[in-house]
């Protein structure tokens, strides 16, 4: 690993907890939790499940800190399927010898398959088979994405794995999950969002959390309805009927009441843009429904598809 020093990470930490829209007091934490990560007090193992790799990817895009500064000066990422060299039985070995000696962060992306174990292999051998162990002996599991969360595109309806989030999965094992498990949904999960957690972790210990999805209240505690730009329109009933329309984008498919995730303070792309800043409707690519049921509404027209899946008593972000 390239040396840091410390004024480094006090300025990584301040600029993740600016794009966030948290306090000096969390980038004082961060700071202190990417140090912790660099100083290999924790090292960080990541899986795959049943994905695209699109979480991975999103995590490459982070921006401050950069993916260089993240991958060869801040954390010590072990093992990673994607960017490392390793792989097959090598790769087995590198994760068991981890997974004895302890002291590691589990990332984990993807759904998992224990309908259909042969569906995810590393070297060879069900994913399943290394995964209990891997869970077992982590000092906290982060679950990267909507897929390893709750179980995303991978558990649709009708699919034939029987995909479950990591949640579902670790209680079917009777493998602990509380104050051990943080869902960080997504599609994808922001890059700041993940590296976040696990500086958080690493530098002060479990953070606050939903109760029910285990997601870190600092980064999933409002929809994005609540502290959407266009809420004014929505207070006013003023929809957009069309794509480029000015007005709230309910009408268009809008879930964002559905979702709860900070969109609207951090964006996407290191500030560059968003979804409904876009014109698009939120998809609500957060939620713990999404996708998942045949008749979730995915860029459908119309107040009636939404009142499948969105009640006023939806909305948990709370603004006190
Ligand atoms: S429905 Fe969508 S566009 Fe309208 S205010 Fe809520 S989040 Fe914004
Ligand atoms: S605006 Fe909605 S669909 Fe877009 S990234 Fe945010 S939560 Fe996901």
């Amino acid at each position: 690993m390239i040396p840091c020093s410390r004024r480094e990470f006090l300025r990584a930490g301040t600029l993740l907890a600016a794009g966030l829209g948290l306090s000096q007091g969390v980038a004082s934490v961060f700071a202190q939790g990417l140090q912790r990560l660099f100083e290999r007090q924790k090292r960080v193992l990541w899986l795959q499940g049943l994905s695209c790799s699109g979480c991975s990817v999103s995590f490459l895009n982070c921006n401050e800190p950069g993916p260089l500064d993240i991958l060869t000066r801040m954390i010590s990422l072990v093992f990673h399927p994607n960017i490392s060299a390793t792989q097959g039985a090598q790769a087995i070995e590198t994760i068991q010898k981890l997974v004895s000696e302890g002291g590691y962060y589990l990332v984990f992306e993807g759904a998992v398959a224990p309908g259909m174990p042969e569906a995810c292999l590393l070297g060879g051998r069900p994913l399943n088979d290394l995964l209990v162990d891997v869970l077992q002996r982590a000092d906290a599991v982060v679950a990267a994405g909507s897929c390893a969360a709750f179980g995303g595109i991978p558990a649709g309806e009708g699919n034939a794995t029987g995909a479950v989030g990591l949640a579902e999965f670790m209680r079917s094992k009777n493998i602990p999950t509380e104050k051990r498990l943080l869902n960080c949904p997504g599609c994808p999960v922001h890059p700041d969002s993940l590296v976040g957690t696990l500086a958080y972790v690493a530098g002060k210990g479990y953070p606050s959390v939903n109760p029910e999805l285990l997601t870190p209240d600092m980064m999933y505690k409002h929809s994005v309805h609540d502290d959407c730009p266009r809420f004014h329109y929505w207070q006013k009933n003023a929809f957009a009927e069309q794509f480029g329309d000015e007005g709230c984008l309910f009408k268009l498919g809008c879930l964002g009441p559905l979702s709860h995730t900070n969109c609207p303070q951090r964006q996407w792309n290191g500030g560059v843009n968003w979804c409904i800043r876009a014109g698009a409707p939120c998809i609500a690519c957060t939620s713990p429904d999404f996708v998942k049921r045949r008749a979730f509404p995915f860029y459908r027209k119309g107040e009636a598809y939404h009142a499948v899946a969105y009640q006023e008593k939806d909305r948990k972000g709370d603004k006190s």
